[in-house]
């Protein structure tokens, strides 16, 4: 058995000793947690006398959470720092986490135990969060059957791995059917309106494949480009059709598995005694049910299908009387968009990078959170971390308490996974010996500095920035004391709200004004630019909005209201939902459900709609500040106070109805989207 103290993956250490460890400390120390786990809960399960918080729920938590930290750093790692070694040795203990986690619901003396504490919280008086915390532990439980019978929980357990077998076919199917497009161009005057960019990638793409030309695909870095600047209209109706039809040839048909993944989603949430898949997804979430997620989009399209409207009657009279076009196709859709954007804006966001310099973005962004949350954020020299490059910061609050550290990996490395995140390493809070100090990461991909010029970024990148520190906020602010309750760990359609509220500040001119300075001269943000991006942000709003809101949609009627073992097909049950959401009737195309990995491969089933969801909340939220100052320390207390500090302490939406008084309301998210809306009161 390996010994605590030299294997760093298991140091107590406050930062991590990241600096010593390596990919042979994993499989013993993950092993070495495991044991201890298994040895700590046959004593819990075991212990005689009657069940309590302390001796049951307690003693679960403190068990486990050595090797959910010994878990989470090496999983970490795998995102930063991969190597065949590293992958090799996660790999080789992945399938033991996943047991026993999985394990945990299936242990009938532990699920007993739980009841008991449950059956008796009434009268030893447990409330507050021990009590929600309690409830939820045992709801985590029943969800996964754990009072099921034994012959329902193996068809439960049983339709689970039939669902991960064919969500993980869909999604190969989706990327071999992606792969296996290429367009391959040879006459240059088949490239007309294509960017310098576009064209070097996918010369580049042909050349490494030894043959003339330029190819493209249907991977995002090539097909986005090539449909909104691609001139030959016949064209881009090759590459849109070759997009949509995805998967739906022979060999890697995906549509007879959506209606395999749908019918094997309904049975297993009635196993589990839920109506719906909807319902049984969304029981833990804000919405709380299908229907109310369903009204919730339904009520937003009412809103959005006016505007939606005169966008498309706008882009059909672009697309016909500049473009001579003789009617508006779906592969013209993005390309008319970007003609018209550029005509009447003239803003290259490339323009704006010199006055977004990563380290004054940084101290902006700080200075910003020290008005409005009363936190200093400090930068530490010298704490190892996984790469020279990653930067250390320190959070204290007002009374100099130490509420958190982060780490701050900026930039792309070969061996880090491609995206921004932020990740949570240790949850601190309120200790019998006083607070325990958080720990986070924030991670992203930036343009790196290149020679004497800074890493300079554009506004979509200072607003990923704001993004995760945002959610860093959430973990480093958190003072709940149960650490499965803290920080982020909350409903899924809750837990953008604090990330999406911070990107807010960077659309505000006063923000502007603190960071956005030309790296040269250091002259602010010309009032010119600063009018043209706010523009943009409310450019073709409601058709965005009606697309976001159409997947949505279809995701929620699929598990609601189509029936897997009804006559009627799934892709057609999908056109006459979409219908209504394309630009004529007739140019629905239900077949797009065959390549849609957020619901049949993804996390995202029955939950596509968290993403307005979470944008109705940041908006609403945020207009609280527009009203009473965007950099109001009292408001921004309120916001510490009812959201940064509570993690999953109570009721998201009684968290919300403490800040905003009342519940979310659509209208800020409407007048942020859509374009000639009233402005704020
Ligand atoms: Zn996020």
């Amino acid at each position: 058995m390996t010994d605590r103290n030299d294997n760093p993956l298991l140091s107590l250490d406050h930062p991590i000793p990241f600096d010593r460890i390596r990919p042979e400390h994993v499989v013993p120390a993950i092993r070495h947690a495991l044991e201890e786990a298994r040895r700590g809960l046959a004593e819990l399960v075991e212990s005689p006398g009657p069940r309590t918080y302390e001796n049951t729920v307690q003693r679960l938590d403190d068990l486990l959470e050595p090797l959910d930290r010994a878990v989470g750093i090496a999983a970490h790692l795998v995102q930063v720092k991969d190597s065949p070694e590293l992958r090799a040795a996660y790999d080789e203990v992945n399938p033991e986490i996943a047991a026993f986690y999985a394990g945990l619901p299936a242990n009938e003396a532990l699920w007993r135990a739980l009841l008991a504490v449950t059956a008796s919280a009434e009268e030893s008086g447990l409330g507050g969060i021990r009590r929600r915390h309690l409830e939820k532990l045992v709801r985590t439980f029943r969800r996964a059957g754990a009072d099921l019978t034994a012959e329902a929980k193996e068809r439960a357990v049983a339709l689970q791995v039939e669902l991960s077998r064919l969500s993980q076919r869909f999604a190969e199917n989706v990327l071999d059917a992606t792969n296996g497009f290429e367009l391959v161009v040879t006459d240059p005057a088949d490239l007309a309106g294509l960017p310098e960019s576009a064209l070097e990638r996918a010369r580049a793409d042909a050349a490494a494949r030894g043959i003339e030309g330029w190819r493209f695909t249907l991977h995002a870095p090539s097909y986005i480009p090539f449909m909104e600047h691609a001139e030959r209209r016949e064209l881009r109706r090759q590459m849109h059709t070759a997009y949509t039809h995805r998967a739906t040839d022979e060999g890697r048909d995906n549509r007879p598995l959506v209606r395999e993944i749908l019918a094997r989603r309904r049975e297993l949430a009635r196993v589990l005694g839920y109506r719906d898949f909807a319902d049984y997804q969304l029981e833990d979430r804000m919405a709380g049910s299908g229907a109310v997620a369903l009204d919730f989009v339904r009520d937003l399209e009412r809103r959005t299908r006016p505007h939606f409207e005169l966008e498309v009657a706008e882009l059909e009279d672009y697309a016909r009387g500049t473009l001579g076009y003789d009617r508006l196709e779906p592969w013209d859709v993005a390309f008319v968009m970007e003609r018209l954007r550029k005509e009447r804006y003239e803003l290259d966001p490339e323009e704006l990078r010199p006055y977004f310099a990563l380290d004054a973005v940084l101290d902006g962004l700080f200075e910003i959170v020290r008005r409005v949350f009363g936190v200093r954020v400090t930068e530490r020299q010298g704490v190892p971390a996984w790469h020279p490059d990653v930067r250390f910061f320190e959070i204290h609050d007002q009374e100099g308490t130490h509420l958190g550290s982060f780490y701050a990996d900026f930039f792309p490395r070969e061996e880090k996974r491609g995206g921004a995140w932020m990740d949570d390493l240790i949850t601190g809070g309120p200790r019998p010996d006083g607070f325990a100090p958080h720990l986070a990461l924030i991670a992203c991909n930036f343009t790196p500095p290149q020679g004497e010029t800074p890493a300079l970024l554009t506004h979509d990148e200072v607003q990923t920035l704001f993004h995760e520190f945002g959610h860093c906020l959430h973990h480093c602010l958190s003072r709940v004391e149960i650490p499965a309750r803290a920080g982020t760990s909350v409903a899924w359609d809750f837990v953008e709200l604090p990330s999406q509220i911070l990107e807010n500040w960077t659309w505000q001119r006063e923000a502007l004004d603190l960071f956005a300075r030309h790296y040269r001269t250091g002259e602010p943000l010309p009032a010119r630019l600063f009018e043209r991006l706010h523009a943009t942000r409310t450019f073709m709003g409601a058709y965005q909005q009606m697309r976001q809101l159409s997947f949505g949609i279809v995701d929620l009627e699929l598990h609601t209201r189509f029936d897997p073992e009804g006559d009627i097909d799934p892709i057609a049950f999908g056109t006459e939902v979409l219908r209504p959401f394309a630009i004529r009737p007739d140019a629905a195309n239900g077949m797009t459900l065959a390549s849609f990995t957020h619901v049949f491969s993804g996390g995202y089933a029955a939950g596509y709609y968290s993403y307005k969801w979470a944008e109705v909340l940041d908006a609403d939220a945020f207009s609280r500040f527009e009203r009473e100052g965007v950099f109001n320390p009292q408001t921004g207390r309120a916001f510490v106070e009812t959201i940064l500090a509570r993690g999953d302490s109570a009721d998201p939406a009684e968290l919300f109805r403490e800040f905003m008084g009342r519940d979310p309301d659509p209208e800020a998210l409407l007048r942020r989207v859509l374009p000639g809306q009233p402005a704020a009161a």
